[in-house]
């Protein structure tokens, strides 16, 4: 074993179990390891490095910025900030926007706005925010909390009051959960870490009515579901709703620590002075990168990413061991055949030069967005081949 992997397990804590594979440097799709092995990336981290490794536009905005000023704290005004919050709000006619650093700080500062808006108007005690079986919203307390998943229900209580969870693409078991006490839905239009499950669309759409209806804050987690990874810009943009809040962090600046919170007109005032902060959101390195890749997610690229999904569908179809693919865009999942075992099939991609995810049962795929038809096919290539050894 290498030095790296000895050094990590004596060094690191053991929170995450990784692969055998000690990743070092990369260009575009192709990653290469320590032993100078090369791999196709299916992965681009989890969907952060929006344009793969070390994408030439993306290197130059953030060495730019680095040169410049690496960072201003929020006392100040900030041209990065400005110019990117601009852009965001023009292409997705929110109102307003809240930079964090992580999907599950941008999820805190969602729920503490829907909270706020429904105390500001209707008092304390109408605080309850429903999210979905299945989902998965971070790793702090409160997005623990919201997480519709027991198995992120454990050790660490108290967890946070008030949150409930629906099964999905119920409208009936959803509005059994809905009451006098309801402030909030929240949801990912596609479940990534919950199995790569894409909610219905006529789910999506009375989400979004009975949240006008009844005055509920309609949050949209597109921390991975946002910034093209699914054929829109983000995801909500398919289903002609209107979220008040949109989430998104992971894609938002090609592979740096950023995170966004997008308020539409219902809540756009509704945190103001000293009510949320944080040292690093809005940092400029990351807001210029953020700059450069929405700046680049155009309807060419969008058409690009849906294209690559045709491909991978046709070309998994071929293969007796996958039963179907799911998600969006992107954003797939692979069911496969029962005998089959995720987590097996992740390390021979690895031995055969291909870096693919899991998602419960599932392998994922989130490969850059703008990667080529080639690289893509050479990848499916391996993970057929992968399928049928044994
Ligand atoms: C990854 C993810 C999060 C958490 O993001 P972090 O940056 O890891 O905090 C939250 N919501 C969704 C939908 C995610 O996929």
């Amino acid at each position: 074993m290498s030095n790296i992997i000895n050094n990590d397990k004596k060094y690191i804590a053991n929170t995450y179990k990784r692969f055998n594979v000690v990743l070092k440097e990369g260009k575009g799709s192709i990653l290469i390891d320590e032993n100078n092995k090369e791999y196709i990336d299916f992965s681009s981290g989890i969907g952060t490095n929006t344009f793969g490794a070390c994408d030439d536009e993306w290197v130059d905005a953030v060495c730019n910025q680095a040169k410049t000023l690496q960072h201003t704290s929020n006392l100040y005004y900030s041209i990065p900030q400005v110019k990117l919050a601009e852009l965001l709000i023009e292409r997705t006619n929110m109102k307003k926007v809240f930079f964090a650093n992580s999907g599950a700080e941008a999820n805190e500062g969602a729920i503490k706005c829907a909270r706020k808006y429904s105390f500001d108007k209707y008092g304390k005690g109408r605080s309850e925010i429903i999210t979905l079986q299945g989902s998965f919203h971070g790793r702090t307390i409160a997005t623990l909390s919201a997480t519709g998943q027991d198995v992120f229900h454990q050790y660490f209580y108290p967890f946070v009051e008030d949150f409930k969870y629906a099964p999905v693409n119920d409208i009936n078991a959803l509005n059994d959960l809905i009451n006098e006490n309801t402030c909030a839905i929240m949801i990912e239009t596609v479940q990534g870490e919950g199995g790569v499950n894409a909610l219905e669309p006529e789910f999506i759409k009375y989400i979004d009515k009975v949240c006008k209806e009844k005055d509920l804050v309609f949050i949209c987690d597109e921390v991975q579901t946002g910034n093209g990874r699914t054929g829109y810009l983000y995801s909500y943009m398919e289903y002609g709703v209107n979220p008040d809040i949109v989430t998104t962090a992971k894609a938002l600046a090609g592979g740096l620590p950023f995170a966004a919170v997008m308020f539409n007109t219902k809540v756009e005032n509704t945190l103001s002075y000293g009510q949320h902060a944080t040292t690093f959101g809005g940092n400029p390195i990351c807001a210029q990168a953020a700059y450069s890749i929405i700046s680049r997610i155009d309807n060419d690229l969008l058409e690009h990413v849906k294209e690559c999904r045709k491909i991978i569908d046709e070309e998994l179809k071929k293969s007796p061991y996958v039963k179907y693919t799911t998600g969006k865009g992107l954003m797939v999942g692979i069911e496969l055949d029962d005998k089959k075992l995720a987590v097996d099939i992740v390390q021979k991609c690895i031995d055969n030069g291909l870096i693919v995810l899991t998602a419960k049962k599932r392998i994922r795929l989130l490969p850059p967005l703008n990667i080529s038809f080639e690289n893509l096919r050479r990848g499916l290539d391996i993970l057929k081949k992968v399928l049928e050894s044994e």
